[in-house]
């Protein structure tokens, strides 16, 4: 008989929720109360406290970070014949956005160090029909944005965030999500800041691109029946909103407690690493990472899943193939080769359990499940 070890999901929400049960439920309550569901004081709420912090002067709440996306790309004015140059590796949303618009999705790839695009790459792919360049700040470590701001700035065209997955990360000081023109969140339920059920977020600096966006979230009508311009149904409910009021002021306290665990992993596979069979997560001098996702790469990745899966460790890929390489894309005409890098963290790359409350024998069960599936 082996010794019971404890099972490991990918993610285990009942741990955040059982704690603050009572709260979330007094929210929701509330809100069920008043009987008022679309927008309303506890949206306009949740987006000043979402604008204070992440430091931005202004916070529009959206139904979902793809609306989010649409919504910001819509307010920019990005259609037909634009292009939008962005990473090759990402959650789909960040292209499907741009070719929803009637634009094309012009694609680079990244570095391979921090999985985010790579800025020469960007500067070398604008052409006089770039409209957009769309950063994605991923697995939760921002993209290298002096260059990728220094390149947009020069080209006169925006630089939007996409910080679904780095809600509180920051570069040199600045929020993710606030150092362009326009910042997109998620709180979708396996983001930092989850709703229950879908939401998300529009951060901008300038006070037109916040009233355009506002606006569009509510089929560009203003007041009532008047449609300024063609929007959407993007709006935030008001049972999300409090949800998310709830859970904000904790969100520093979960952060830190994923970056606890990417310490505890970094000691715990020192002698993997060492022996060269896994790669860790970076995080430069200058980056503070948020690790919605703790990614590493190791030999043999699928067979290592599989073999960690039947042992009861959740684990999974992002992502298994890049935007180039996708059937819905194969009219674009990129080729197998064509950005490496992000083809090798597509075979390469896996994603352990790293929310934050994952007890240490919970990590030492995976990094010797990981060892062991490795012949360590
Ligand atoms: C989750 C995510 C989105 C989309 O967010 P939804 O709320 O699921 O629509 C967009 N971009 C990235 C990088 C994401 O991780």
């Amino acid at each position: 008989m082996e010794p019971s070890r404890p099972a490991v999901p990918l993610l285990d929400l009942q741990a955040q929720y059982q704690p603050i049960r009572a709260e979330l439920l007094a929210a929701i309550e509330r809100v069920c109360d008043t009987q008022r569901f679309i927008l309303g004081a506890e949206v306009e709420a949740l987006e000043a406290e979402l604008a204070q912090a992440l430091e931005s002067p202004h916070a529009i709440t959206v139904s979902s970070g793809t609306d989010a996306l649409l919504a910001a790309m819509m307010a920019l004015g990005i259609g037909p014949g634009d292009e939008v140059v962005t990473t090759t590796y990402s959650f789909f949303a960040t292209a499907g956005c741009v070719s929803r618009l009637g634009a094309t999705p012009v694609f680079v790839d990244i570095l391979p160090d921090t999985y985010n695009i790579d800025p020469d790459a960007v500067r070398a792919a604008l052409t006089p029909r770039t409209r957009a360049v769309i950063a994605v700040h991923l697995y939760g470590l921002c993209a290298d944005m002096d260059p990728l701001l220094a390149a947009t700035a020069a080209a006169g065209i925006p630089l939007i965030e996409d910080a679904a997955q780095a809600i509180g990360a920051r570069y040199k000081g600045r929020q993710a999500g606030a150092m362009g023109p326009i910042g997109c969140f998620s709180f979708f339920p396996s983001k930092n800041l989850g709703a229950f059920g879908d939401g998300g977020l529009v951060t901008c600096a300038d006070e037109a691109v916040a009233h355009e966006v506002a606006l569009l979230r509510n089929h560009g009508a203003e007041p009532k029946y008047l449609h300024k311009r063609i929007g959407g149904n993007f709006r935030l409910d008001a049972l999300q909103a409090a949800v998310l009021r709830v859970k904000l002021p904790y969100l520093p306290q979960w952060t830190n407690g994923r970056r606890a665990n990417a310490r505890r992993y970094a000691e715990l596979f020192a002698p993997l690493e060492a022996a060269g069979l896994v790669t860790l997560p970076i995080e430069p001098v200058g980056y503070h990472h948020i690790y919605n996702q703790y990614v590493i790469r190791i030999p043999d990745r699928d067979r290592v899943r599989r073999d960690l899966a039947a042992r009861g460790i959740g684990t999974e890929v992002y992502y298994p193939v890049p935007f180039h390489l996708q059937e819905c894309f194969a009219g674009l005409g990129y080729a197998a080769g064509a950005f490496p890098n992000a083809e090798q963290a597509a075979t390469s790359s896996l994603a352990l359990p790293i929310y934050a409350e994952l007890t240490e024998a919970q990590q030492a069960a995976v990094v010797g499940e990981l060892a062991r599936a490795l012949g360590r």
